[in-house]
């Protein structure tokens, strides 16, 4: 067993992960972050979560903050969210309906049901996708061009969801925005940001006939404006990568989420999945937990 591994699973049986869900997150609801997940594993992490916390989905914690009502969430409440809309996503659906979970899949509008590419899945040695994540909008696209990436070019085979899968998940899947192209919003000039935020809930509606009302922030990141904009489009939620828990007084557009990499193992979702390593992180100085607004945060982890 790695070093690694074995300090995670200290930590699980430390105890402390049951504290921090049992004092902490007992009556708050705690978002977790997932990308690209495999079948098998998500059966192992996802069957664990479902064990450990009462999975919710997203509506049903809408629900209540309309009601303002906690009493209609249950105690230890936990949404499970996949961001950008891998298409391996679709293998998902037996492992949901075996263990009855609902999910909340955020989507690439530009990018679902065509050949376009995620931009940070491009590699070309001269593309520091972390790097690129820091500067103004206009000088990524220009230097992701210049090494043959253009966000539109099709590309020979989907990396995206395609609308059929999406029509096969729905009834096990609530769908929502995650932009159009996945930028980090804060670098964008306010046009950008706009097209990003507004184009993605209008395609989504009438392309997909889905009903929008939440944004995944790309990366985690945000700024007011942005905030301003997804208001102003008529989203009631949207949720970064912020470290903490949920209440029904939480900014509903400043949601917390936890990150997990998709190949962590059950003691390393266990921890993640608490609050206590981002805590951990926190204290040795090694992550911050709030990311500095309204300049990006460089590089969260996993892909945002
Ligand atoms: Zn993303």
């Amino acid at each position: 067993m790695s070093l690694r591994n074995t300090v995670f699973k200290l930590l699980r049986y430390s105890g402390l992960p049951w504290l921090i869900r049992e004092t902490l997150q007992r009556r708050r609801v705690t978002i977790a972050m997932f990308h690209d997940i495999a079948p098998d594993h998500a059966e192992q992490v996802f069957g664990y979560l479902a064990k450990t916390y009462h999975v919710i989905s997203l509506d049903d914690y809408r629900a209540a903050r309309r009601a303002g009502d906690a009493s209609r969430l249950p105690d230890k409440a936990l949404i499970i969210t996949l961001d950008d809309g891998h298409i391996r996503n679709h293998t998902l659906l037996p492992v949901l309906e075996k263990l009855n979970l609902p999910v909340t899949i955020f989507l690439c509008a530009g990018i679902v049901d065509t050949n376009r590419h995620y931009w940070f899945k491009y590699k070309h040695p001269e593309i520091d996708t972390q790097a690129l994540k820091l500067v103004p909008n206009e000088e990524r696209l220009e230097k992701l061009a210049r090494v043959g990436f253009q966000p539109e070019r099709e590309f020979d085979t989907p990396l995206a969801l395609t609308k059929t899968q999406i029509r096969e998940m729905e009834s096990r899947v609530n769908f929502q925005s995650h932009t159009v192209f996945h930028p980090c919003l804060p670098t964008c000039t306010d046009a950008e940001a706009r097209t990003e935020i507004f184009d993605s809930k209008k395609i989504l509606e009438q392309n997909f006939s889905l009903q929008i009302n939440a944004l995944a922030y790309p990366n985690g990141d945000y700024s007011d404006r942005d905030i301003d904009l997804i208001k102003q489009a008529g989203y009631d939620c949207a949720i970064a990568v912020d470290f903490g828990y949920n209440t029904l007084k939480t900014d509903p557009y400043r949601l917390k989420r936890l990150s997990v990499d998709d190949t962590d193992n059950v003691d390393t979702v266990c921890v993640k999945v608490s609050g206590l390593w981002t805590l951990l992180m926190w204290l040795a100085g090694k992550r911050r937990l709030k990311p500095p607004t309204p300049s990006p945060s460089p590089g969260g982890e996993g892909w945002g």
